[in-house]
Formats: structure tokens, sequence, C-alpha cells
């Protein structure tokens, strides 16, 4: 099948910790996952298991006016902290039990979460992000008159949001494991349904790379956006020599071209390889990364993840060291649930941040929306908006048991 498949991760095995919060009214909960490609989740479990016990017994209303403190505290616990800080399974279940909470809030008060989001005022939106180790480009004041200054043009880009929605791009047709036909057939589909860019995963030979996006270039035209995306496979050198193999082709962005925290090869790959734009960021693990990848110039487009950082909080933060670099935001999605999860962020950011402009684009990639009741909805190549209250991580009960490792259906049937 070789969804999914990159130079990178040649075996996914498309997987997701997912978290359901429970109140004492049965009717009222919150969900969220954190995506994984397989094995890695039973740790992830675990991480999110040792997390919970710090947010049981709250009140619903109290949690959502001490969002901020909670989210403080998840990841300041010495003991847990020690195995980071800010990075990898702890972190990444930090955020699921923050987006969980959000899931939660926004059913609570019958709101999808970017209207949530785009509802709370400035100081509302300021005291849930942790400014620790980020006051250098981004002070709590800064960041409250970004959003003072967006927020006489809210009401419009809410009509805006809901009469179009915001740019989608797709990373459908560009899976590495697919034959040349085929890639060919869904760029040409893609084409048809309205995506202005499409992303092709790339770095397994150089050959391959050349004969594939001259066949796409060749379909496409010279004008139409196309990225790429190297999964981290590459070092310093080898990114500027391999781009500029490939120069011929008028590439928009390279995506993640090396290891995720190497911001300065980041910055070098940048200036050694202008016009094309790097951007990364599915894999930076929290917002000092994101920091100094925009401090030190290293990326054009910065691609936030809704499960890899700390949560809806972090992700608030991120959204505004972006909006004060100019740098747009283009999250990353795909995986499981993570369209739906993701799609909220960039709403939110197009209502009451940076408003509607062509450079936000946002991943897209057609498989597993039918596990999750709120699934994404593409028009023309735009996300529209979704109306349904919560954060889009729920999942049918029925997928779950069907999938539930080890004891689900799926697993009896495979054994
Ligand atoms: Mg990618």
């Amino acid at each position: 099948m070789l969804d999914g498949s990159d130079a990178m991760n040649q075996d996914p095995d498309y997987s997701a910790a997912y978290i359901k919060i429970n109140t004492t009214d049965p009717a009222l909960y919150g969900n969220a996952l954190v995506f994984t490609t397989g094995r890695g989740n039973d740790v992830q479990i675990e991480a999110i298991r040792m997390l919970v016990d710090q947010i049981s017994d709250l009140d619903v209303d109290d949690a959502f006016n001490n969002i901020g403190e909670i989210a403080r505290k998840l990841s300041r616990n010495s003991h847990i902290r020690w195995l980071g800080p800010d990075v990898g399974v702890f972190h990444m279940a930090a955020g699921a039990v923050l987006n969980a909470l959000w899931d939660l809030f926004a059913k609570a008060k019958k709101k999808p979460l970017w209207k949530l989001l785009s509802d709370l005022t400035p100081e509302q939106v300021v005291a849930a992000i942790d400014f620790r180790y980020i006051t250098d480009v981004l002070t709590p004041h800064e960041a409250l008159e970004i959003l003072k200054s967006a927020e006489a043009s809210k009401e419009k880009n809410q009509s805006i949001l809901l009469e179009r929605g915001v740019p989608a791009y797709t990373t459908s047709p560009g899976w590495l494991g697919y034959s040349d036909e085929k890639m060919l057939a869904l760029t040409q589909q893609a084409i048809e349904d309205g995506f202005k860019l499409i992303k092709y995963k790339c770095g397994g030979l150089i050959q391959d790379d050349q004969r594939r996006l001259k066949l796409v270039r060749n379909l496409v035209g010279r004008e139409f956006k196309i990225a790429i995306d190297a999964n981290q496979v590459w070092d310093v050198d080898q990114a500027i020599n391999w781009l500029k193999e490939l120069k011929e082709f008028d590439l928009y962005w390279i995506e993640e071209p090396t290891h995720p925290e190497d911001v300065l090869g980041h910055a070098r790959i940048a200036r050694e390889i202008a016009p094309i734009k790097v951007a990364t960021g599915e894999m930076a693990n929290n917002r000092i990364i994101f920091k100094q990848l925009l401090q030190s110039n290293a990326i054009s487009i910065m691609q936030i993840d809704a499960s890899r950082v700390a949560g809806v909080n972090e992700n608030l933060a991120n959204i505004l060291m972006a909006a004060k670099y100019k740098i747009p935001v283009c999250p990353h999605a795909g995986g499981v649930g993570l369209c739906e999860m993701v799609q909220h962020l960039a709403m939110f950011d197009a209502v009451a941040v940076t408003g509607h402009h062509e450079r936000r684009v946002v991943e897209f990639v057609d498989h597993l929306h039918e596990h999750f009741l709120t699934p994404v909805s593409i028009k023309d190549g735009f996300y529209t908006a979704p109306l349904l209250p919560g954060g889009g991580g729920e999942m049918f009960d029925s997928s779950i048991q069907e999938f539930l490792y080890p004891h689900g259906e799926y697993w009896s049937v495979q054994k």
C-alpha cells in the first residue's frame, strides 16, 4: 500500500495514543490523540497515564479559567522534567492532556475549537501561554499587542472563514512508494480538486527525484507550486548539494531537509538554496526550537503540529511568534486525526491573529478521516470551517473497538 511512505519512514503503522477525559456529566467529555507510527504508542500511553493524575478532580470552569497554570504544571513536574525538558514522550503526553481539555472546554461551550479560541480575549490567550524561555523574542505585552491589533478584523475574518475556509495543499499524490503512474494520476486528480500546491516526498535516490519531478513538472506546467519533503534524511551539505541538483524544477519549499533540532543547519541551507523556501516544524519539539528557527532566519514556512508540542497552549505561543516574524504558519497534518485537529489552529490564526492570506496553506492527506466524528471537509482546495463543538480529535467508538491494540477485532484477524 505504502500510503505514508517517505525516505525516513519506510514502513509506517499509523497509530495513535488516544485520551478521553470524563466529567461527572456522562455527556460531557474531552478527547485528543497523539499520533505515532506504531510501537512507540505503548510508551506514549504510559506517559499520558502518569500525567492525567494531575488533572483529576478539576472543575471544568476552574480548569478553563486556569488552563495556563495547568499547562505550566504539566511541564514543570521535576521528576518528569528530568526526562526532557519539553521534548519527546512526556511533552507530547502533556499535549494530549491539554488538547483533550481544550476539546472538553469547546464541547462545554458548544463551539468548535477555532471559534472558542477566536472568541477569547487577548488577555485570556496570553494567560494560556507559558512564556518561559521565549521572552527574549516575545513578551506577554508584545503578544497582547499582536492580538489587540487583530481584534478589529475578527468579525470580517470570521465571515470569510465561514464562507470560504482556509487554503489547503495536498500530499496525497506524493508518497515515495507510489509508482509514477499512480503519482501522476493522483496529481491530475488533485489539480481537478482545486489544490494549488502539491507536495512530493523526496530523498531516496537523486535520479528518482529528478525523474519524478520532471514528470510532475511536465504535467502541472511551470507556474504550479511544487513542494518537496525529505523527512530529515540529509546532512546539511548533502541537502544543499541535492537541492542544487533539483534547481531546474523551481521548487516552492523543501521540507525537513535535516534533523529538526539543527537550527543552524537549517539556517545555512536556507541561505544557500534561496529562493527555495525552507519549511520545518512537524517534529520541532517545542516553542524554544521554533524561536531559534525564527531568530536565525532558518525557515520561511513554519509547520506546527497539533500533537507534537504541549498542546493548544504551546501552539498559541508558536503562532504568535511566527506572527511577529511575519512567517506564515502552514500546519503539518496527515497521520491519524492531525488534519481534524490542526485545522482549528490555522482557523484561529486566520480569524484572530494574522488574518486571511494565501501564504498560509494547511496540509491535507486523504486518509483515515472516516474514523472521526467530525471529519475534515475540503471544498475547492479549501478546508471549510467545522461547526460542531470540539477540537476534532474524537473517534467513533466502533473504530476504537475494532482497532484497539492488541484485543480489537482487527488484530485478532491479523494474527
Ligand atoms: Mg513532512
